[in-house]
């Protein structure tokens, strides 16, 4: 058997924490093993191990064959932060390549959640963003956003069932590692978690929304509108000069039309920007009609940005006005505020 065949692409060794199940079986066939092999690492894999060491119920000479020509992909937790108040984790991450990510673990009623990052760092430049401040560095592989899962599910020694893939990053700026991230953790050979506990958030890359609607139907998806007026939405975010609003919003109607899903709006609430009221009732007027509902966001604020948030009470006035507008509306409920390390500014602090 030829050795060099089986370090994968590029020479690297093949990363267990980002090949499909079927990849793993034929890896496993080229070393000589029994493809049903697949399945028991596949498992551990998902379990959260570090090390092909510690898949007990493996041969050793398997365990040690493996740990020379495949590796698990590390990560390692530079800093972490826990809120007193909800439980909420916020963690620092460091790549193998000394790149970092930010992933937020949160308790509800319903269950854990996480919110992990799909990139190190963003090209989309949202002015009000931390994130994308120093531009993109690379897309994350599908095994480095599930090792932002297992990691915090280690760390937490809680099970998480869902997913918001709100961290850093454009997820449909890196839409196929984004699709067999969303493969791998949904296999029940693995986690095994629910398309539909899982949200996907864009600022409105339109081809890619409608790629989504024909790959991934069940998954949730949420796009960050934060204005339906042209010139305050490209103010905010430069991304609308590409894919203004009227051509957003229609592709939202198809993706509604055909999915059948509602769509989530996220909106930020911007002081004397995204918050007046000719914003908001230009966004009922906009929104009146499609299948659809609007998260409001207290803005967390950035110092280097100059904005800054509407407060408590102007999001729930807006929330009532929307619902009257019989627009579906709520207030983003505010976890791990005491840690003061929302969107992007935990790298930032760490000053990588
Ligand atoms: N690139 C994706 C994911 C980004 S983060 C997207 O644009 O949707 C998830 C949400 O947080 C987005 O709606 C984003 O616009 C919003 N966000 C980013 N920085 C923020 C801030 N400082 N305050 C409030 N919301 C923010």
């Amino acid at each position: 058997m030829e050795q060099a065949n089986m370090a994968g692409m590029n020479g690297k060794l093949a990363d267990f924490r980002e090949l499909t199940l079927e990849e793993m079986q034929d890896f496993l066939v080229q070393m000589g093993e029994k493809p049903f092999r697949a399945k028991q690492i596949f498992a551990w894999v998902y379990r959260g191990v570090r090390s092909f060491d510690e898949m007990t119920d493996i041969s050793k000479s398997l365990r040690e064959k493996l740990d020379r020509q495949a590796k698990l992909g590390q990560m390692r937790i530079l800093k972490m932060q826990t809120s007193k108040k909800d439980g909420t984790r916020k963690y620092l991450l460091e790549l193998e390549d000394g790149n970092t990510i930010e992933s937020v673990f949160m308790k509800y009623q319903y269950g854990n959640s996480i919110c992990v990052s799909s990139q190190a760092g963003c090209r989309m430049g949202c002015r009000f963003c931390a994130s994308g401040m120093d531009g993109l560095k690379r897309n994350l592989t599908a095994g480095e956003i599930t090792g932002q899962i297992l990691e915090a599910e280690r760390d937490t020694g809680e099970p998480i069932n869902h997913i918001v893939v709100m961290g850093t990053g454009e997820p449909f700026d890196n839409y196929e590692n984004l699709l067999k991230f969303i493969r791998n953790i949904h296999r029940k050979e693995g986690k095994g978690i629910s398309l539909r506990n899982i949200t996907v958030s864009t600022c409105g890359l339109i081809p890619r929304m409608r790629d989504f609607a024909r790959d991934q139907r069940q998954v949730n998806l949420a796009v960050s509108l934060h204005s339906a007026d042209n010139g305050v939405r490209e103010e905010m975010m430069p991304v609308n000069r590409r894919y203004p609003v009227e051509e957003l919003l229609q592709a939202c109607r198809e993706y509604t039309e055909e999915t059948g899903r509602r769509i989530t709006f996220e909106y930020a609430l911007v002081h004397g920007k995204t918050d007046t009221d000719r914003q908001i009732r230009l966004l009922a007027d906009k929104l009146r009609g499609t299948l659809c509902h609007v998260n409001l966001i207290p803005l967390n604020e950035v110092k280097e940005t100059g904005l800054s948030g509407s407060g408590r009470a102007r999001a729930r006035e807006i929330a009532a006005f929307l619902e009257q507008q019989g627009i579906p509306a709520t207030v983003r409920r505010e976890l791990g505020a005491d840690i003061q390390a929302a969107c992007g500014q935990l790298r930032l602090g760490a000053g990588r």
